[in-house]
């Protein structure tokens, strides 16, 4: 057991103080007390006083092992110095200037050299923001409005593709969220996750109206969900006959998967690619890229308009090259991922092994990982094979967990992360506590 953690192991009795006055403020300035949904769990959240290295702290003083990572960004860990450093630097020139600036250039000529697909970028100030434009000029580009997206699949929280996942794949899509004219997400089209076939017909039956498929390469907000062999070809091979332009959101696989994100990892090219999270190095950014041929359609060079006051602020940019840079310099991702395939192993065993009978399933790939609580511990393929997973279990686990030192995304739909300043011995601890929680659960 890591020192670091035993002197913090604590029961749940865990002292929570601050936290619990906090979370009181909070909800009466914010709703549910978050600026972000994912972020509020039962009974409150935990208020963070700082992060460092695999480390995240409460205000009370405790100390967790940090799995989620702020949903993928944080890569190399929190507050790592070599970005710290790299930042004050930019800091001292200047944080934004509504201006052009040579970080942009780099960070796009690093960003073209490692993504086939891409021959110029756009950034922007998030991820949603991304998918938005790219959905946009996939638009333009084509003259068509349908698109089709993958039940469950997460690409920002925008209009156009809020849609409830789950609803039958030939019917036009219904709003998820209130306050979404079903008028504008008619036509968003989804299809499940792992099934080609489905993908086939529904081309066929849109022949000439969709602009795009819009996919994750590896399913990220519904838990980690691979593609089984074959299907990203598959959907690439579908995409190209029926014209139609296939988009990559890879917000959490690029530059985690491989330099080049999972269009690397598993060899398939899409026409465009959206990035975001690690790309600015813990700093807001999202980002569009394709080829010439399309992304010159963008303003001011083309019709389709897309604008923003932050856009390639110099500190995300900052932030962004120096973590690649870092990424590269290290081999940090080879690193990390034996860390995630260790991980899978362990908690395979552990579930095997636990002699309680706890029916669950290990998902993941690379660094990124995952115990879905799934009937049978059936494997986990899509969105409707996700919605199975028992969801009060894993909030036991959760709590179990984070009564051990460990902080896991506090839903059994999220991912859970390795950073490269996760230590071996880290890992191990990790394994004890979830050895000793899931008999609990
Ligand atoms: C996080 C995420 C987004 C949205 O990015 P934001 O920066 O939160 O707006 C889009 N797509 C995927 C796959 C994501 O994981």
């Amino acid at each position: 057991m890591g020192s670091a953690v035993s002197s913090t192991r604590r029961g749940e009795d865990v002292e929570m103080v601050k936290s619990v006055e906090l979370y009181e403020r909070a909800t009466r300035c914010m709703p549910g007390g978050v600026s972000s949904p994912v972020r509020a769990y039962k009974p409150y959240p935990f208020f963070t006083g700082r992060g460092k290295g695999s480390r995240i702290y409460d205000v009370d003083g405790n100390e967790y092992i940090d799995y989620c990572l702020a949903y993928g960004p944080l890569i190399l860990g929190h507050a790592p110095e070599e970005v710290k450093e790299a930042i004050k630097e930019q800091l001292e020139h200047g944080w934004l200037f509504g201006t052009p600036h040579e970080g942009e250039i780099k960070l796009a000529e690093k960003i073209i050299a490692l993504y086939p697909s891409i021959e110029m970028v756009r950034f922007v100030n998030s991820g949603s923001e991304a998918t938005m434009a790219g959905i946009r000029l996939a638009r333009g580009f084509s003259g068509r409005d349908k698109i089709i997206k993958i039940e469950g699949g997460f690409h920002g929280a925008h209009d156009g593709v809020l849609v409830k996942a789950g609803s039958g794949a030939t019917t036009f899509g219904i709003p998820d969220s209130r306050g979404i004219p079903s008028e504008l997400v008619k036509n968003t089209l989804q299809v499940p996750f792992n099934d080609a076939t489905v993908l086939s017909d529904i081309l066929e039956a849109n022949a000439g109206e969709v602009a795009a498929v819009i996919i994750e390469p590896v399913m990220g907000n519904v838990g980690p969900i691979p593609p089984e062999d074959n299907y990203l070809e598959e959907v690439r091979r579908l995409t190209r006959e029926h014209d139609v332009l296939l988009i990559f959101d890879e917000v959490i696989t690029g530059f985690r998967l491989a330099p080049g994100g999972a269009q690397e990892y598993y060899g398939v090219i899409p026409d465009m690619t959206i990035l975001g999270k690690i790309a600015g190095g813990g700093f807001p950014i999202g980002v569009f890229g394709a080829s010439r041929a399309i992304m010159e359609l963008v303003a001011p060079v083309g019709e389709v308009y897309q604008a923003g006051t932050f856009s390639g602020n110099p500190i995300s940019i900052t932030a962004g090259i120096k973590t690649i840079e870092i990424l590269e310099r290290e081999s940090a991702i080879p690193r990390i991922n034996a860390l995630g395939d260790r991980m899978r192993a362990a908690l395979t065993d552990i579930i095997h092994d636990s002699g309680a009978g706890i029916e669950a399933y290990v998902s993941g790939v690379g660094s990124m990982f995952k115990i879905f609580f799934s009937p049978s511990g059936n494997p986990v393929r899509n969105y409707s094979d996700a919605l199975t997973c028992d969801k009060n279990r894993y909030m036991r686990l959760f709590h179990k967990m984070l009564s051990s030192g460990v902080f896991l995304p506090p839903s059994q739909f999220e991912t859970n992360f390795i950073s490269l300043a996760h230590s071996e011995e880290d890992i191990e601890t990790t394994i004890e506590a979830y050895k000793e929680s899931i008999p609990e659960i």
